[in-house]
């Protein structure tokens, strides 16, 4: 097993994509399971703090270890199997989302879950449920993992099948270990902060999103799905925010209606995202972004080459209402072009983290959803609480989940302070509501205090008396979602 204990060959593993920086004393890079499991062993009998990184493209600080050592999982990054037939793949943790996606498509199949970073490790997405651009159609990671091989902290191997083990009204046993499940309401909205917990859940469920702090994820076997005949991706450019945010409401009404088949003749949205103004000025030079517009939209469906001139035809025809001409529409239909507007739509959050990585900040981008019929009130009231106090930010998001990334972007360290009394009132405005303070990012290092103040002291310390079971010593993870 390869180690690095050198501080310039492991500087890069201090931080993750948040610009959060922990103090890792070095980096383990198993090359097998077994080995990961002799590993962790010795790891828990020594009572030596271990943190996971994936391909730390997380946005919460989670991989980065504020003490003890990483374990990097790059070197367990074989796919296993992948079934045509019955359409699934069997993977190792340290393989990549983009070459599960390509897999995937050259066996004519979709492994939906996106969250539009495609470096992350697989096993990284299935710690933070990650979701993304194609979660409005096709939901969060949680909803195409089947099966889990996991590590737990005191280096046990378990594997759980989805639909083959569950909790017995709150209660749960894995090996010897009786664990008891806090019994609250998560939001109805996507939802990705603290455990997962329900009375008779599936346990499977339990580990996925828990940002690795139960164990580590080893090995996953994901659901698949029939690869679109064609898709249609579409950004569009509007004169002002308020026609944008009508037309996400049109058209998000009316993919509603059919996002439970698979109509490829009505408007069946798969994605629908929106950067505000201060979102498109940030790629100003871009040659693809026309000048002076007032917010955009990215929309993408699927469809068959029968039906994408309809598709194409009944999007101009609702576009028509909102005073969009023919300059401020950019679409594609061949998958080079597809290709291109992806990456535009992924250059916005990468310029912002560029930005705080250039400013030597940490993250202040809400991950904020709220039930759909309050999102338009929640919507002004982010705008108002940082246009009140003078604050830069840029505002991009999965509207189509009611979703929001306010990023604020702060000048200097004064700004920064009050960006952050502005960023958790934006966080607890949500909670009101009925939403949540993390739709898909996570907790990490840098949410604990909200996540309290959200779900309340005793259910958060009912999650972290689960840990407590698994890990007593609190040695995996730690720092994640609960203070050591
Ligand atoms: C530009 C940009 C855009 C993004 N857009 C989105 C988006 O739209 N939607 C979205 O959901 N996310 C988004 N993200 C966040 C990010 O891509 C995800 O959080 C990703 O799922 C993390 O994967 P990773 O391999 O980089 O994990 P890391 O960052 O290395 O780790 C993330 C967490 O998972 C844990 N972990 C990693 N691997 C394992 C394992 N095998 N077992 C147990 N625990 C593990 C780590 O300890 C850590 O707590 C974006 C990130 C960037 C940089």
């Amino acid at each position: 097993m390869i180690i690095k204990t050198n501080k310039d060959e492991i500087l890069d593993f201090s931080h993750d994509a948040s610009n959060f920086s922990g103090n890792p004393e070095a980096v383990f890079f198993p090359e097998t399971i077994l080995e990961l499991q002799e590993l962790v062993k010795t790891l828990y009998q020594e009572n030596t703090c271990f943190t996971i990184s994936g391909n730390r493209t997380g946005l919460t600080g989670g991989a980065a270890a504020e003490k003890g050592i990483i374990i990097s999982t790059s070197k367990l990054n074989k796919i296993i199997e992948i079934n045509r037939n019955d359409k699934y793949i069997i993977t190792e943790a340290g393989v990549t989302l983009e070459e599960i996606q390509r897999t995937a498509a050259e066996n004519g199949l979709l492994y939906p879950p996106d969250p539009t970073e495609t470096n992350c490790f697989i096993g990284g997405t299935i710690a933070t449920n990650a979701s993304g651009e194609k979660s409005f159609k096709y939901g969060a990671t949680r909803n195409f993992v089947e099966e889990l091989e996991i590590l737990l902290p005191q280096g046990e191997l378990i594997q759980i099948k989805r639909n083959h083990f569950f909790a017995n009204n709150l209660k749960i046993k894995i090996l010897n270990y009786d664990l008891t499940l806090p019994k609250f309401d998560m939001p109805e909205v996507k939802n990705t902060a603290g455990y997962y917990c329900a009375p008779d859940m599936d346990i499977i469920d339990l580990f996925i999103g828990a940002e690795g702090t139960l164990g580590i994820i080893t090995k996953a076997k994901l659901r698949l799905v029939d690869k679109p005949g064609k898709l249609i991706s579409c950004f569009v450019f509007f004169n002002n925010e308020e026609d944008a945010l009508q037309f996400i409401t049109d058209v998000k009404r009316k993919s509603l209606l059919s996002i439970h088949t698979n109509d490829f003749t009505r408007l069946n949205a798969l994605a629908i995202e929106f950067m505000d103004k201060n979102s498109i000025s940030l790629l100003k030079d871009n040659p693809l972004i026309p000048h002076n517009r007032a917010a955009a939209v990215w929309f993408e469906q699927e469809t068959t080459t029968e039906y994408e001139d309809l598709i194409l035809n009944r999007l101009w025809e609702l576009l028509s209402k909102y005073n969009v001409d023919d300059n401020s529409i950019l679409y594609a239909v061949d998958d080079n072009e597809i290709k291109s507007l992806k990456e535009l739509r992924h250059s916005f959050p990468s310029k912002v983290n560029e930005y705080i990585s250039a400013h030597n900040l940490k993250k202040l981008g809400t991950d904020t959803a709220v039930p759909s019929g309050s999102f338009r009130a929640y919507y002004k009231f982010c705008k108002d609480c940082v246009e009140i106090n003078n604050l830069q930010y840029v505002i991009y998001g999965h509207f189509g989940n009611s979703h929001i990334h306010l990023n604020i972007l702060p000048k200097d360290e004064k700004e920064y302070n009050l960006g952050k009394e502005i960023y958790n009132q934006i966080c607890l405005k949500a909670v009101e509501l009925g939403g949540t303070i993390s739709a898909e990012h996570g907790i990490g290092k840098f949410k604990r205090d909200l996540l309290i103040k959200m779900y309340g002291e005793e259910i958060v310390n009912q999650m972290k008396n689960i840990k407590q079971v698994l890990d007593p010593k609190m040695l995996l993870n730690s720092g994640n979602i609960f203070l050591p």
